[in-house]
């Protein structure tokens, strides 16, 4: 009997639970969470309203990996949601990443027309550019069109989310949300898109029910007596906790949202607005365009930044710099010294930023790594 201690309820420690349980019969899996629910930032819940709302912000599923999308059909159908985002520029709301719609909401006919043949020529329609390589213009209006952009899209926006300069944030970052030189007003690409019909909890709570599976809440890893007692041990936990903060805290970006209620079908036209210039919070979502929520009623969440302290708010984000790449790595190595029969996935166990399919396939991949 193989015995495996999975710490974490959220998208990637119920994953690898799940396909553990599925690979043998021969074992007993316990997945334990400090908070009481599972999901982790995935979590969801029907409110008063009958409205779905994602108690940790949007949360948008999209991949181009049939793998993930096959093993997540297994748990949920998707709806045909496609995300849209857009952004006040100025008063008017154009469409993010920035495209050639953008450009004729934002600039004259003539400019507009001016710009987009000047792209064409340069660049194949389709073509995605982080901002930070379309800033490296020869051409005047192309270079007054990537300042454009990176003045009212992303320089506030991103001071506000990571509450630094984008020259200190790394490129990777800046580059998820690209100018996009095409007219396809979508905020994602990928083959496979859609919403959980019947929200995220409840489809992790279906990857969780196998008879081999115990799921314990309330429960923090330093409540398991014996760990080393285990076969395996899967930590989707922050590192730096585990390891009792010996080399310092790891740099964590938090968010809070402020809900707010409304008698009224809708509050604004689509799911996400982005407020890049102008307003404390970065963006405001309305919850219940993901699921097509019939209510009289609306809930919005205000999006605010903050920096994440110890005991005050949740991690969301890792900060990408180059010093916390090498903090990470200097735990890694002491806690694989520590716990030798420890792996280590999700966003907050490889301090990663994985949008929800590259928490899958990180869990598949670490499967693969251990059992294989
Ligand atoms: N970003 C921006 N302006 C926008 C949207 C995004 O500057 O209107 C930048 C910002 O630095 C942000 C990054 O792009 O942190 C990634 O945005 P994404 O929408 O992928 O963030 P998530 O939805 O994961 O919070």
């Amino acid at each position: 009997m193989l015995y495996c201690l999975i710490v974490g309820a959220g998208i990637s420690g119920s994953s690898i639970a799940n396909i553990i349980s599925s690979g043998s019969t021969d074992c007993k899996i316990k997945v334990i969470d400090e908070k009481n629910a599972i999901g982790g930032n995935c979590f969801d819940y029907l409110d008063e309203n009958n409205i779905m709302i994602h108690r940790y912000g949007s949360h948008i599923f999209h991949t181009s990996d049939k793998k993930v999308w096959d093993f997540l059909s297994q748990f949920t159908s998707f709806n045909t949601y496609m995300h849209r985002v857009y952004a006040v520029i100025e008063g008017n709301e154009v469409p993010i990443p920035f495209n050639f719609d953008s450009i004729r909401r934002c600039f004259p006919e003539n400019l507009a027309d001016r710009i987009e043949r000047k792209l064409l020529d340069r660049f194949e329609y389709g073509s995605k550019i982080p901002i930070r390589d379309f800033m490296e213009q020869d051409d005047e209006d192309l270079r007054f069109l990537a300042q454009y952009v990176y003045d009212n899209v992303f320089v506030h926006y991103t001071e506000k989310q990571w509450g630094k300069d984008p020259s200190q944030i790394d490129g990777a970052v800046t580059a998820r949300v690209p100018v996009y030189l095409s007219r396809d007003c979508r905020y994602f690409q990928d083959t496979y898109q859609g919403i959980p019909s019947e929200g995220y909890t409840r489809m992790i709570e279906k990857m969780l029910d196998r008879p081999n599976i115990e799921v314990k809440l309330d429960t923090d890893f330093k409540d398991i007596e014996n760990p080393e007692e285990y076969d395996h041990i899967f930590y989707t936990g922050p590192i730096d906790e585990l390891m009792d903060y010996c080399f310092g805290p790891l740099p964590y970006r938090s968010v809070h949202f402020k809900l707010e209620t409304y008698d009224r079908e809708h509050y604004q036209d689509n799911a996400v607005v982005n407020y890049p210039n102008n307003y404390d919070f970065t963006r405001i979502h309305e919850y219940k365009y993901y699921l097509n929520d019939r209510s009289d009623r609306t809930v919005i969440a205000k999006e605010y930044s903050e920096d994440f302290v110890i005991g005050k708010n949740e991690r969301y984000y890792p900060v990408p710099t180059e010093e916390s790449a090498e903090l990470y790595s200097r735990y890694l190595e002491a806690a694989k010294r520590k716990y030798p029969n420890m792996h280590f996935l999700g966003r907050l166990g490889d301090n990663k930023y994985y949008d929800m399919d590259k928490a899958v396939a990180r869990a598949m991949e670490v499967y693969k790594e251990v059992f294989e």
